[in-house]
């Protein structure tokens, strides 16, 4: 039999989506605030959220003769027109409250701007109480309790109550994120878990989520092209992690996770991190609303752009001019220095003590790699040394004094000393050298004696006709062929005997996914770099002096020459007052 649903149970079927875990509702009801125009928000959750979860905010509030309707499905303040291009709000959809309120006793007490004074209103799983009077200051507080207590089928899958606290404060950090001028707390359990106060600086909001070494690891990112802008603050490369979790990535103010943005994200580090680690960053895009579809899924993390080639440029481009600009500050020096002072402190705390002291994250791998070439009791196999070359005390790699162990290059700085491995620089020169060819001319091809007919579906066949002309100036020039294939006639001269076939399939993927045709480019920075492996000065090679300075001069004139490019640093820097630290004379 054919029937309409009751609203209640339409409401519980909604927040199985919109309501996933207390996370999920903790988000939409701080959603709720932001969009409200609060200034400080206060959240206190119980038992993970399971037991309960509060939102207090000092938001323009909502009016006696509305709270109720508040309450129902799709009623929202929020759209202007119906149409669905204009979203400068996180909610929209007008279906967290009914949600929430189907699932939990709901109870929400407010105050508009203006009115004299509060009111309440309580859902119980989905049957709506009276409008009570209340005291209560300008603002909103809504109170969730019992979530899921009387829906054992998704209570089943609720985690540990740390498990939710975790996923819970994560959200509300992500969220407080891009509002650095809203105030933020959470409580758990009746205790303070986290604060951040608002600053007007976002990288001060961005240091209480990442801890303050953020700021000493990080730099700013700015770029605005298309209508599109950029801003932000991005991980040395040298700063990374196993997983891509502190990736922080938001558009127009909403945190989402969405594949086309960590892939530029990929390619502005590409070969500044070791494959399989992560930078940590906080990258803000702003799009025109009517360029970004918002509306893919009820939980709003997911995003459509009309655009998606120039999203990816651009945030690629960005990063890779902030990085480039860090030149070599962002090499092993930046690792060295991690954590000024302390870092040094502790790691002369290793050098002493063996390594009982933990110097942060990444920090002990570092150090303790290059504890070895440190060691004085290695005699210096060098030729006499250069001499005196006061002009390159100046520079930031300094003078080159020394070779030691065929590997290292000792250089003498102002107020230090530096370490070059330099395998790992002469590889990065290389490539960058390659990439400038790569980006400036157009790369040779080779013909193919007898063309090449790849059978692709319909819609890839035509997707890559279209990029034809764009192809062909990487140096791979195709054809349509029928309706389901293309004729591959020339391929690029650096990939050599080409597989053909599975190159031009991977670029078909790339098209149909984001309509860029990524494989090809990054195929071809690929066997740059491995070329440049190839053709670079091997360790355990002797230099001359001016050899040496030449190498350090031309470090200094190249982006990204402080990581190899398998991501190592290529050079580290001991200051006088470390050297000091680490004879205990500080
Ligand atoms: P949406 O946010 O998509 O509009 P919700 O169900 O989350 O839908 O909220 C419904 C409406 O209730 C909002 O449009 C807004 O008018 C009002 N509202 C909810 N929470 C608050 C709050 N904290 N302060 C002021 N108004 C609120
Ligand atoms: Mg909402």
């Amino acid at each position: 039999m054919l029937r309409r649903l009751p609203e209640a149970v339409v409401n519980r079927i909604a927040a199985g989506e919109v309501v996933e875990r207390p996370a999920s509702a903790l988000k939409e009801l701080v959603e709720n605030a932001i969009d409200a125009g609060a200034g400080r928000i206060d959240c206190a959750l119980r038992q993970g959220g399971a037991a309960s979860i509060s939102v207090d905010d000092d938001g323009a509030g909502i009016a006696r003769d509305e709270l109720a309707l508040a309450l129902e499905r799709h009623a929202t303040s929020k759209l202007a027109d119906d149409d669905l291009v204009d979203i400068r709000t996180l909610g929209f959809r007008g279906e967290a409250l009914p949600s929430i309120g189907a699932v939990s006793r709901l109870a929400i007490t407010s105050r508009a701007d203006g009115a004299a004074e509060a009111w309440r209103i309580a859902v119980d799983n989905g049957s709506i109480g009276a409008l009570e009077p209340a005291a209560r200051a300008r603002g909103t507080r809504v109170e969730a309790a019992g979530l899921f207590r009387a829906v054992p089928a998704r209570l089943k899958f609720l985690k540990s109550a740390r498990a939710e606290y975790l996923a819970a404060a994560d959200m509300l950090k992500r969220l407080a994120m891009a509002r650095p001028a809203v105030g933020f707390s959470l409580e758990h359990d009746g205790r303070r878990a986290w604060a951040s106060a608002a600053a007007a600086d976002p990288l001060a909001r961005l240091a209480d989520v990442l801890g303050a070494e953020f700021a000493d690891n990080s730099v700013p990112v700015a770029l605005e092209a298309d209508g599109l802008r950029l801003t932000g603050h991005a991980g040395l490369p040298t700063w990374h992690r196993g997983t891509a979790q502190a990736q922080y990535l938001f558009v127009n103010g909403r945190p989402v996770r969405d594949r086309l943005l960590q892939g530029a994200v990929r390619a502005g580090y590409e070969e500044l991190v070791p494959r399989g680690r992560f930078p940590v960053l906080a990258l803000f895009l702003d799009v025109p609303p009517d360029r970004v579809d918002v509306n893919v899924h009820p939980a709003k993390t997911e995003i459509r752009f009309r655009d998606a080639g120039r999203v990816r440029s651009l945030i690629v481009s960005a990063l890779r001019r902030a990085l480039a600009e860090e030149g070599h500050r962002a090499a092993a020096p930046a690792g060295f220095h991690m954590g000024g002072v302390g870092a040094a402190a502790s790691l002369a705390g290793r050098f002493r003590a063996g390594g009982t002291s933990a110097p942060p994250l990444e920090l002990a791998e570092r150090a303790s790699e290059w504890q070895a070439p440190l060691d004085p009791a290695l005699p210096p196999s060098a030729p006499p040394p250069a001499p005196e070359a006061p002009e390159a005390a100046g520079l930031p790699l300094g003078a080159a004094r020394a070779q030691l162990h065929d590997t290292y290059i000792v250089a003498q700085t102002g107020d230090g000393i530096v370490l070059v491995d330099q395998h790992a620089a002469h590889e990065r020169l290389v490539l960058e050298r390659m990439r400038r060819a790569l980006a400036e001319g157009r790369p040779p091809r080779q013909a193919l004696l007898l063309p090449e007919v790849v059978e692709l579906d319909e819609a890839g066949a035509e997707r890559l006709a279209a990029k034809a002309g764009e192809l062909a100036e990487l140096g791979l020039v195709l054809e349509r062929f029928g309706p389901q294939a293309v004729l591959v006639r020339e391929t690029p001269a650096a990939l050599g005997e080409a597989d053909a076939k599975g190159l031009v399939r991977d670029l078909a993927d790339d098209l149909a996914e984001h309509g860029l045709a990524l494989a090809l480019r990054e195929r071809l920075e690929d066997v740059a770099a491995t070329m440049a492996c190839h053709g670079s000065v091997r360790a355990g090679r002797r230099l001359g002096a001016q050899e040496m300075d030449a190498l350090l001069r031309e470090m200094e004139a190249t982006p990204r020459s402080g990581q190899c490019n398998h991501g190592r640093p290529t050079y580290i820097e001991l200051k006088l007052a470390d050297i000091e630290r680490l004879f205990g004379r500080r």
